[in-house]
This record gives structure tokens, C-alpha cells and sequence, in this order.
């Protein structure tokens, strides 16, 4: 049975290379009807918060990535157990660490280093001097008692160091394929601090044994720390934790920013939230970030998240760093947005048709008129957001006043084509798009123009914006009474 987790530290606001993590798991689990773990890697109290880990739960929920066994059901107002390994917060797991890193040592897989920071850094300088690998060094391995007390007595803190076995390592990285580490590039490692504080290295395979994980994708920049977690895994199975089996690995490719550098949780662009906020559909991100390594087909971008999960197949991810490409990520939520049926999408906008998105007041907002309006509006945007500067003059009293797009539109004889068009619109007994539309192409005609340059000055008096949704639709939503009143309002 396939089992993978999706462990974060809740740690500032999710950002898109983790969510590009959670995804590759759930299709992994999903497509073999597996079960996806939710862990909260929060040991580190200092930089965690509880702000982060809402965050975590809440994002996961709105993509629709559901887990399995986590620290709360997926479905807010499910009660169902959490999973047979609760607790799945590092936090509340504390004495099962001291334990596992006491039997640790007990059996010699780890021991108390007394090393002071000046001492392994004068060392590492030496090493360094020398061409030699610059790793811990060995010097507390083997320590005898006398001197264990010498160190005691003195007062020295103490760290537990892992101690790697003196051989190398080898495993098939689902993505990467065969890699080697060999001993000497591989030295002991620190698993827990010296005020008793257990370090990430022993608590991240502590809990893949324990919760029986069979595979673990995650980020390319935790490649280094695999050959360790193995020594890890194995000592951990001579001493009875967990099931006894070490994990397949496979490491996700980088994501790339700005300036083909590696995407950084700081670059804004990164964001999860701003996603949300603009408006992307959970689909369309979901689809967008599954393109970061692994591509359903070469001729297929846009697809469903029941499309990738039908086709997810670990060993198609590519080792190569990927692109995050924003312009590609609105394309592609655009193509799902006109994948809506109209009344899914008149309610998937409506967030951005009330406060704080929308400047109109909330009494303002007429649901038949915006569900007149909605199917003009849906092939036009690439994110819901979008939809309100769109549909903001029927709802405004007066229409936006953007001077740029007025000195454009209101160029010397506007205002006699505006006098000729209200003549002919007032005379439209059916006030529908296509007898407003002949009223504008003959108040154009009259003066020599074509429809297009007939119809801008009065979009700008009607809408307060040179583009904007099909304009005779618009006026037909928006009624007689009202445009013949804002094309007043522009001639006077
Ligand atoms: N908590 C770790 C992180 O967010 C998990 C790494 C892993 O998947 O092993 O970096």
C-alpha cells in the first residue's frame, strides 16, 4: 500500500514550490489508491506559528487537496478520528523523540558529542587547509568514560550526534535514478540539541518509520540529507521502530523565478495567496503547478485534476529545474474559467462582486443584472478578479472616470456623433443589443464613421473605460434609462 506525507513547517504563508510538493503526493496517492499523511513538522517553536499551520489547513482545503490522516479532517465539519498515528503534530510528539533518540544511543547508534562551536570550527579550518573533506570529524565517537566525565564535570553542553555507518550508500531515486554517497562526504550528524530540542534530521524518518511512509517526494534542496535519513532508517529498524522498511525517495525538480533563480519563498510571485486573491480557480493553479516536472502529454496543457490523477506516474517526473512561467499560469486558469458552466462561474465570482473587492456599495449590486452580464464576461477573463472593473458601471452610480481613456475616446467630433447616437438609441423602441447596435453603426454612418470609431466615445460616456464587455450587451443590461442619462452626463 502506497503511503506519503505531505509535511510542511508551518512556517509563514504557504507558497507555491510547497504546494507543488502536497500536489505530486496526493496524485501519487490518489493514483494508487493510497493514503496521503498530513504531518505538521513543528518543532521548532521559534518560528513556527499557529497562524501558519490555519494557513497550512486552510489552502490545503480550498485547492481541494484532501489527506487522509492528518491533525484535522480534511472536511471541516467531519468528526472522524484522524488517522491511527495521531498525533500528527511534531509538537505533541515530543516524548516519543527522547525516547527513540535514548534507544538510539543505548544501541551505539548515536552519542554525545561535547565539541564546542570554537573547537569544530578550528577543526573544519585545519581540515579545510589540508584539502580534506571538511565534515564532523569523529572526535566524540568513541570518547571513554573518563573522559565523558572530564566533559560532564566541566560543565560542557552536549549534543546527540548520529553516527553513520562507514560505508557507502547507494538508492534509485524514483526521479533521478541511481545515486551514491560515499562515506567520506557523509559525516555524523547533529539529532538533537544540546537543551534537549530534537533537530528536524531525526524527527522527519522518526515519523516516516513510525507512520509506515513508502515513499517520500519532496524538494530537490533536501537531496543532500537522503543518504543520512537512510542510516537513519536502517538503525531505526535494528532497534524495532517503525516497520523496518526504508522509504523510496524521489526529489522533486527546483522551481525557477525572475532571472532563472530558484523561486524563493520572499519573491512575492510566490505567494499561494496571491493566487487566491486574484482570483485563480483551484483547478486552474493545481494545473498550472502540476506542469512544474511532469506533463500529462505533449500536446495537452489545460486538464483536469481526475485527468492527472489518472495519469500521474512518478517515474514521468523530470530532474530538471522547471520554469515558473505567471503568464502561462493565467492562460491556463483562463481555459478553465471558460471550462465553467455559466452558473458555476456566476457564483465563483461572486466574492469579487462584494466588499472588500467591490467599490460599490452592497445595495448597489443587482444579481439579475450580473446574471444578464455573466456569460459576456466569462471568456474574458484570465482571472476572476478581473470580473470587477468589468461589470463595475452597473453597478456604480456613475460610471469610472479614467481621464486617459476619456482623452482617447473624446476626440474632436465625438461630442456631435454622442448627440446623433442618443437621438437614434432614445428612438430604439426594443432597447436589445442588436437594434442598439444598428442605432450606433447609423449615428456613426451619419458622420462618416465606422462602427468601431462610433462606438468608443459611447462605451467611454456608458462605461468610464475604452475596453470592456460587448457593448450593446451591456447597455441592454444596464437600460434605457440609465445610458441615455450617462450619455447626457458626457455631453453636458
Ligand atoms: N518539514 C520539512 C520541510 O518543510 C519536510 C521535508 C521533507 O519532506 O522531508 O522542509
Amino acid at each position: 500500500d502506497v503511503r506519503v506525507r505531505f509535511c510542511p513547517s508551518p512556517t509563514g504563508n504557504p507558497h507555491v514550490g510547497l504546494i507543488r510538493t502536497a500536489l505530486f503526493n496526493w496524485a501519487f496517492a490518489r493514483h494508487h489508491g493510497g493514503t496521503l499523511v498530513f504531518r505538521i513538522e513543528d518543532t521548532d517553536s521559534a518560528r513556527d506559528s499557529e497562524e501558519s499551520y490555519e494557513a497550512l489547513l486552510d489552502s490545503m482545503r480550498w485547492l481541494g487537496l484532501d489527506w487522509d490522516e492528518g491533525p484535522a479532517p480534511f472536511d471541516p465539519a467531519a468528526s472522524a478520528a484522524p488517522g491511527p498515528h495521531a498525533p500528527y503534530r511534531q509538537s505533541q510528539r515530543m516524548d516519543i523523540y527522547a525516547d527513540v533518540a535514548a534507544k538510539l544511543q543505548a544501541a551505539g547508534h548515536a552519542y554525545r558529542c561535547y565539541c564546542t562551536a570554537a573547537e569544530l570550527e578550528e577543526r573544519r579550518e585545519a581540515a579545510r587547509a589540508a584539502g580534506k573533506p571538511s565534515g564532523y570529524d569523529g572526535h566524540c565517537r568513541d570518547l571513554s568514560p573518563e573522559r565523558i566525565a572530564g566533559y560532564e564535570a566541566e560543565g560542557r553542553d552536549s549534543i546527540v550526534r548520529f553516527r553513520m555507518p562507514d560505508e557507502t550508500i547507494t538508492f534509485t531515486d524514483v526521479v533521478r535514478g541511481e545515486l551514491t554517497f560515499r562515506p567520506e562526504n557523509v559525516t555524523d550528524y547533529g539529532i538533537v540539541r544540546a537543551n534537549g530540542a530534537p533537530l528536524y534530521t531525526l524527527v522527519n524518518p522518526v515519523d516516516d518509520a513510525l507512520m509506515e511512509i513508502t515513499h517520500v517526494l519532496r524538494g530537490e534542496d533536501l537531496l543532500s540529507s537522503t543518504p543520512r535519513q537512510i542510516a537513519l532508517y536502517r538503525a531505526l529498524a535494528s532497534i524495532g521502530v517503525g516497520n523496518g522498511t526504508v522509504p523510496e525517495f524521489g526529489h522533486l525538480p527546483y522551481v525557477m523565478g525572475e532571472g532563472n533563480k530558484k523561486l524563493s519563498k520572499r519573491d512575492p510571485q510566490s505567494s499561494l495567496n496571491l493566487y487566491r486573491e486574484r482570483g485563480f480557480l483551484p483547478g486552474g493553479l493545481l494545473n498550472y503547478l502540476s506542469l512544474l516536472g511532469w506533463s500529462l502529454s505533449a500536446d495537452q496543457d489545460v486538464f483536469t485534476m481526475d485527468e492527472m490523477v489518472a495519469a500521474f506516474d512518478i517515474g514521468d517526473v523530470v530532474a530538471n529545474p522547471a520554469r515558473f512561467d505567471l503568464k502561462k499560469a493565467e492562460a491556463i486558469n483562463a481555459d478553465h474559467i471558460r471550462r465553467l458552466d455559466v452558473a458555476a462561474f456566476t457564483e465563483a465570482c461572486t466574492p469579487w462582486l462584494a466588499a472588500p473587492h467591490a467599490p460599490w456599495a452592497p445595495e448597489a449590486f443587482d444579481r439579475a443584472a450580473w446574471e444578464a452580464i455573466a456569460p459576456q464576461a466569462q471568456s474574458r477573463l484570465t482571472v476572476l478578479s478581473d470580473i470587477t472593473a468589468n461589470v463595475d458601471f452597473l453597478f456604480l452610480p456613475e460610471p469610472v472616470s479614467d481621464e486617459a481613456s476619456w482623452a482617447k475616446a473624446m476626440k474632436p467630433g465625438a461630442d456631435e456623433l454622442l448627440r446623433t447616437a442618443r437621438e437614434k438609441l432614445a428612438a430604439t423602441a426594443d432597447w436589445t443589443a442588436e437594434p442598439l447596435k444598428e442605432a450606433v453603426l447609423a449615428a456613426g454612418e451619419a458622420h462618416g464613421l465606422k462602427l468601431g470609431k462610433a462606438q468608443a466615445p459611447v462605451r467611454v460616456a456608458v462605461t468610464g473605460r475604452t475596453v470592456g464587455l460587448p457593448l450593446f450587451e451591456s447597455l441592454e443590461v444596464l437600460g434605457r434609462e440609465r445610458t441615455l442619462a450617462r450619455v447626457d452626463a458626457a455631453l453636458s
